[in-house]
């Protein structure tokens, strides 16, 4: 299928590893010039190299936080205009919410509910003025069934689901959709690092629990960072005009609800 997007123009957030660069790749692949973005450099710039090495659209890096004010501005100096917005940051860490303080919230809120919405608001005007604009949110499961212990993230991308929810019904008739994509488990490194820390806590290998959690997905795997890449180009694509203001949950089937 041609997703109908060869010579736009997108900005993938947090894309030097992950989900973001399944992203990346998937959009270059059909032709899409694309902006990558991360905090640490040299990663950066080999994912670059090896997107642009891939052939399709064109290639480029800005190294910044998408969290910081200093950072998004520092993409936009550069790169003014986006067809197509891919909204992604790390996810905020683990924890009882009796240990968080009022900073930490805010660091929480910055990169995973302000960051994204400071990104829509620079980009969605002209998108509409140009009549064409596709705009994804990297959320989480965790915004249909909210995970104790991992609160700010509920917390935070529940925010951001809700400003989204009311934005994409006033930029659709004017050609722009906003959605969300919800990852389940999906094989990365920020899932090989939640492995490695339920190990250490209960005393097993990241082997044994990357196994049992395996054991109990109704998938009996893990996602592929390119079934998400791909799902996402989708949605960025001319087909996918009339999906707008959805929460896409990409689990495998894990969420058992209808
Ligand atoms: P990952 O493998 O750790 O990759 C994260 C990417 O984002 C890296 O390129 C990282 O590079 C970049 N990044 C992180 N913070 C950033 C910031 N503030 N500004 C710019 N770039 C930033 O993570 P992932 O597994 O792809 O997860 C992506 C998102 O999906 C996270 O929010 C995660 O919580 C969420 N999620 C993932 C899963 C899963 O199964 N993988 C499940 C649920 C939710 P630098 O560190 O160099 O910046």
């Amino acid at each position: 299928m041609d997703l109908g997007i060869a010579g736009k123009k997108a900005l993938v957030c947090g894309a030097s590893a992950g989900l973001g660069l399944a992203c990346a790749q998937a959009l270059v692949s059909e032709g899409v010039d694309v902006v990558i973005v991360a905090r640490t450099e040299a990663p950066l710039v080999a994912a670059a190299a090896a997107l642009a090495a891939g052939g399709g659209g064109r290639v480029d890096w800005v190294c910044a936080d998408v969290a910081s004010e200093e950072g998004r501005a520092r993409i936009f100096v550069q790169h003014p205009d986006f067809d197509i917005l891919v909204t992604n940051a790390g996810g905020p860490p683990p924890g009882d919410f009796r240990d968080w303080d009022r900073d930490t919230w805010l660091r929480a809120l910055d990169a995973n509910m302000l960051a994204p919405i400071a990104l829509i608001k620079a980009s969605v005007d002209a998108m509409m003025a140009r009549g064409f604009g596709r705009i994804i949110n990297i959320t989480s499961s965790a915004v249909k069934a909210p995970v104790d212990g991992l609160g700010l993230s509920n917390g935070a991308r529940a925010g951001l689901t809700g400003f989204v929810a009311g934005l994409a019904r006033s930029t659709v008739s004017r050609g722009v959709t906003i959605n969300n994509l919800l990852p389940g488990t999906f094989d990365t490194a920020r899932l090989a690092g939640n492995f490695e820390a339920q190990a250490r806590r209960e005393g097993l290998s990241a082997d044994v629990v990357r196994a049992q959690r395996i054991a109990k997905h109704p998938a009996r795997r893990l996602g592929r960072p390119d079934e998400f890449g791909h799902t996402c180009a989708y949605l960025c694509s001319v087909h996918a005009g009339y999906i707008n203001g959805q929460n896409i949950l990409m689990d495998g089937g894990s969420f058992a609800g209808v």
